[in-house]
Order: C-alpha cells, then structure tokens, then sequence
C-alpha cells in the first residue's frame, strides 16, 4: 500500500506526518526538529540553498535573499495584497492583474515556486525517515482559501514531484487529530486555529462517525506575526527614548534582530514570567538591554488577540449555536501555547471559570464547566494538523477504514443576473462535494448568446463580488423568454469548482474549470465576508433600488406604448397627469448613476405606485379599445 504523507503547510512551519501501523506521527527533519520554519533562502545566483531552521539564519545576514511567509502571497493578484502584508524583507513585484511574485536578485518567482522547496525538503525528510520514496500527499489549506489559493498549493505540491491526493482544511484536519471521532455519537467542537500568519475559527459537527463543518471564518491576515510586530514596535518605541532611531535601524540586520528577539521573548513569556532581552551592538555602540514581562506582553497583545472574537462570534451564529451547545472547543497553532490565549478563547467561549493556577498552564489541561463546553489542548497545538493530514491520508490510502470528512464553501458562489445583481447557486458555508444549478433565459429578442459570469462572495452586487471567470455560451435564435439555459456549478472533493452551461434546447454545453488565477479585487476572503456584514444594509438598499429600478423601467416603456396608442381619446388634463407622473418616476430613476442614494429606493417605490395608480384608468381605456377592435373583427363579414 503506497504511502499518502500529510503536510501541513503553514505561514511560519510547516510539518510532514505518516500514519505508521495505524499510528499518526510526525517526522523530524534533519536537525531532528518536528516543524521546519517555512523560510527559503536563495544564493545569489538564486538558487534555493537552504530550507527550514538554516534559511531563517541566513535570513538575518542576507534578507532581501531569503523568503519566509510565503503563504501570504499563495494564489493572489498583486493589487489583492495590502501595503501591510508586502512589508517583508525581500522584495515583490507584480502589477495590476498578474500574481504577485518574489523577485530575486536575477530571478522572479511565483509564492507557489517557492512553496514547492519547502515541500520538497518535507517530501525528503518522510524519504529519508521512511526509507523509501513518497509520491502521495495531502495537503492542508486554510479553511478561508479561496480557489486560486487552493490551485497554488496544488501547482506547488505538484512542482515538488508530488501527487497531491487531497486538499483538506487546516481546522478539519486538527479536528481528526484530536481523535473526535471517540467522541459520543453527537457532539459539535469549535475549532480555535491561531497560527503565524492566519486565524481561523470552525464549528463542526460530528454525528455517528461523520464529521460535518457547520461554518467557518477567518482571517487570513491575522496572527502570531502581528504580536511579533506589536512587540517589535514596542522595543523601538524604547529604543527611541534613549537613542536617534534611524542611526540603530541603519545597522544591517538590526530590524531582522529585533523581530527574532521578539518573538523568542513572546515565546519565553508563555512559560515564564519574565524574560530578558539582550541584543548586543544592535546598533553602533548601542546594546539593547531589556526586562521584559508577562504583563507587558499581554497588555500589548491583549487588542490583537481580541481581533479573533468577531470571528468566533459569527461563526457560531452562522452554525446557529449558541456556547453551551458546544461540547469543545479545540486549540490548534502555535500561538494557542500562549496562556492569555487559551484565558481570552476560555471566556469568548465560556469554557469554564480559568484558573492560571502556579502562574502558568501545563499543555493538556482541560476545564470543565457543568455546562460549557470544554477547552481541549490535548495535542500539541502546532503539530495537529500535519497529523491530521496524515489521518486523511491513510483513510484515502485505504491503511484507515470508517471514517468520512464532509467539508464546506467558505463562500457563496452565483453567477450575475439582470441589473447586475448576484444570483447564489451555492450558498456559503454549503457541505461539499455538492452540485446545484438553476435554469436561465434570455431578455432579447433573437439573443445567440450570452455571458455566464461566476462569482464568488457575499455581496448583493455583481461588482462588490469575486469574479471568478466570464465565458461565452451560444443559444439557438430564439424569441425571447424562450431559450433554457441550465447552469450548474459543481464543487469536487477538493473545493475545485467546475460551472457547466447547457443549452437545453439544442443540448450545446460548455464546462469550464477554475484552474487561472481569480480576477479579485483588492480584498481578502475575510474582508470578503466581514464587508458583507458591514455593508449588509447598503447592500439591501442596492438589491432593492436594482429591482424597483428594473420595474420601473419596464412599467415606463408599457405606459409609453398605451399613451402613443390612446393619445386621440385621452382627456388633455388626465394626459398631464400621466406625463407628470412618468416624468417623475423617470427623474427619481436619474439618480441612479448619483453616488449617494440612501433611502430613494422608497422615493422610487412610491413613484412606481404613483404612476401605477394613475394609469389604472389608462389600462382600462386600452383594454376596452382592444376588447372593441376584438369585437370589430368578429362583426366583419
Ligand atoms: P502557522 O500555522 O501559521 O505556520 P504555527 O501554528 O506553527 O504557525 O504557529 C506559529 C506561531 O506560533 C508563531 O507566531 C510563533 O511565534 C507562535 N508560537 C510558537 N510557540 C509558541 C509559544 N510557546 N508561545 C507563544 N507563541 C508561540
Ligand atoms: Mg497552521
């Protein structure tokens, strides 16, 4: 039976797992360390020289060389990425519409090139600790990636030589590592994921053996690494008081030394109460020299870690459950070792009351509340999930049997309708593999084709949304209203979505793939969702105005016709009504264009009533002309 490996591929580590004799383990690389920070360094003819603990090392000597948190930049257009997230210490390129890339000295490469050197080093610790040679992988994601992130990883584990058997969700993956299903037949876990560079939250549900993903959130832009930088600015405000700032940050690696030490003092500061900070000639005849503490460090990352709470809030609202509902919540990433963490997730969830007994917390302690749920940090946090990939892996090889893994849409997906409004095929947070589609026509008359525009996201808009890909399906010449067009959207096991089009009537379909890179626009995932939420009134207002407008447009051109056709029998004084009644509906539709628009959908809605109830009468003059030209025709001989 050949091997599946299971990788987790991490924003800071990344970790390589096996189910050996039916035990998931993880395997160490060769400085013997079970997480190989995810860094690459390239010499200057740019080829790849060291991965892992070695590359972070030379990062310090050489960083506009050496390329961490790649993951950041996985599957995303270089407009789609903020200032923020291109402060690193290497160099990027890109332009508007292209994927962003790393650009080397003589070299650029695309996030997913470089991604592949880590999962190739990965792919040769398992050789090397299995002793024979691996081509089957799954691979872990994020659960808040969307397709083109999911496509990069595939491309990068596919340029490691790998066959990537499976794409599962990071927090679904952790969830099998904590052995869930020994739970009792129902029960439903929140899974709180903080790594280095991404947070996710997921609420899952087991029910006899099954696991079910209720709903999932994130960020993708939130994590360990934000502390690092609170921290580090922390030092430089110190740094500041006593000294000129540039004269310490000219200094080559000065900035790199400091962010290390950072995060070595965030670390120490999970099992300690203090620590001191030491960086000698940081910069010329200057030596950082602090004593930094616990309290400090929780009063800087207290606001950052607090971000996260939105996130768990709306998760459980969107699997509509409420805490005590919940029978664990599960701590997952590295970041999670941090007592306040596990003290702020205890109390967003209302785990139990926590004790920070002996001033810190043993890994493995759990809290019991008679009825919250309870916080288990069983596993190492940072190690789940490679070895929960392992798991999926060895139920794929067939090595485990009885065991299914649904997972979800983190988005909604629709294709554009009339006015330029989202039509959703597949709602968010739906359970895949799933197929659903709708059936369309045609507006015009006589239309041959017309343009299937897949979307991704949460808004009512088209334009708010992800446009995923446009294409061109013909129709056979047809009046209009006539032609079936079947649209369906398929998700694959993977969360690889496929849209057929199909002329109904002539049986012509289309299907296309999503393998390019989404055409987004300059948001996240997260921000996807998050501006749904805060956008939700406006976009209502939107949605309303689009379909009023589009009433109102129709209601005008019919009472246009009737006034052409009556105009000889029409009482010159109702005609004035008439006329004033569309020239205002038409002047409230004028604003359409206009930026603000608050509150004219009611203006719209009434003039569309105003104009309808006037021209009741002119309905009942054409329908008693058309009732008497009936008769004309059958008095004719
Ligand atoms: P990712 O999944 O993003 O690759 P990990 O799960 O490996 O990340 O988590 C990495 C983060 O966890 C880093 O920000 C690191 O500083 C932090 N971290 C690791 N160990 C500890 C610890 N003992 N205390 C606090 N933070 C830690
Ligand atoms: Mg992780």
């Amino acid at each position: 039976m050949a091997k599946v490996i299971g990788i987790d591929l991490g924003t800071t580590n990344s970790a390589v797992a096996v189910v050996d004799a039916g035990f998931p383990m993880l395997l160490a690389n060769q400085d013997g360390k079970r997480l190989t920070p995810s860094v690459v360094h390239f010499d200057t003819a740019s080829h790849p020289s060291a991965i892992g603990e070695e590359a972070a090392r030379m990062g310090l000597l050489e960083p506009a060389q050496t390329v961490y948190s790649v993951k950041r930049f996985m599957g995303r257009r270089f407009e789609e990425v903020t200032q923020q997230e291109k402060e690193v210490h290497y160099p990027l390129n890109g332009s508007k519409g292209q994927p962003i890339k790393v650009a080397l000295k003589d070299r650029c490469m695309l996030p997913e090139e470089v991604a592949a050197e880590i999962l190739k080093s990965l792919k040769k610790t398992a050789e090397i600790a299995l002793e024979c040679s691996i081509e089957k992988a799954v691979i872990t994601v994020p659960a808040y990636f969307n397709d083109a992130q999911r496509q990069a990883t595939m491309e990068a584990g596919r340029l490691a030589g790998l066959q990537v058997e499976r794409i599962i969700n990071e927090p679904t993956a952790a969830a099998l590592a904590y052995g869930l299903n020994k739970l009792k037949d129902q029960a439903r876990i929140a899974v709180y994921d903080l790594g280095g560079g991404t947070f996710d939250i997921t609420i899952l549900e087991l029910n006899e053996g099954v696991f079910r993903v209720l709903s999932t959130q994130g960020n993708t832009c939130l994590g360990g690494d934000d502390l690092d930088q609170a921290i580090l600015d922390h030092f430089l405000q110190i740094i500041g008081k006593e000294v000129e700032l540039d004269v310490v940050l000219e200094e080559q690696g000065a900035l790199p030394r400091l962010r290390e030490a950072a995060q070595k003092a965030k670390i120490a500061l999970s099992t300690q109460a203090s620590t001191a900070v030491k960086l000698p000639f940081l910069g010329k005849d200057f030596h950082f020299n602090e004593e930094f503490t616990r309290e400090q460090l929780e009063q800087i990352a207290l606001p950052v870690i607090d971000r996260t709470r939105p996130h768990c809030v709306r998760a459980m609202h969107d699997a509509g459950l409420e805490t005590v509902d919940l029978d664990q919540v599960l701590l997952v990433g590295g970041q999670t070792r941090m007592p306040l963490v596990r003290k702020r997730v205890n109390a967003y969830f209302k785990c139990s009351v926590f004790e920070e007994t002996r001033g810190n917390v043993r890994l493995g302690d759990t809290f019991h509340t008679p009825d919250g749920p309870t916080l288990n940090t069983g596993q190492n946090p940072d190690e789940a999930v490679a070895l929960g990939a392992a798991i999926q892996g060895a139920i794929l090889s067939g090595e485990i049997k009885h065991m299914t893994l649904l997972d979800v849409t983190p988005l909604s997906l629709g294709i554009e309708t009339f006015g330029g409004l989202m039509n959703v095929l597949i709602p968010r947070n739906s359970t895949i593999p799933i197929k659903a589609g709708e059936v369309f026509t045609t507006a015009v008359d006589r239309q041959e084709e017309t343009l299937i525009h897949v979307l991704q996201g949460e808004r009512e808009k088209a334009a708010d949304n992800w446009s995923l890909g446009r294409f061109m399906i013909p129709f056979e010449n047809a009046p209009k209203g006539v032609p079936r067009l079947g649209v369906q959207f398929e998700i694959d096991a993977n969360g690889v979505l496929n849209v057929l089009a199909r002329d109904i009537h002539t049986g012509n379909e289309q299907i296309l793939e999503f393998k390019s890179v989404i055409d987004v626009e300059d948001a996240t995932v997260t921000q996807m969702v998050e501006s749904a939420v805060e956008h939700a009134m406006e976009d209502l207002e939107s949605r309303h105005w689009i379909e009023n407008s589009l009433k109102a447009k129709t209601l005008l051109k019919a009472v246009k016709q009737s006034v052409d056709e009556c105009s000889d029998v029409l009482d010159a004084h109702y005609l004035a009504s008439v006329l004033e009644a569309s020239s205002k509906l038409e002047g409230v539709l004028a604003r359409e264009n206009t930026e603000k628009r608050s509150g004219d959908t009611n203006s719209l809605k009434s003039a569309i009533k105003n104009l309808d109830e006037i021209t009741q009468e002119l309905a009942h003059i054409q329908l008693d002309r058309m009732a008497a030209s009936y008769l004309d025709q059958e008095q004719e001989p």
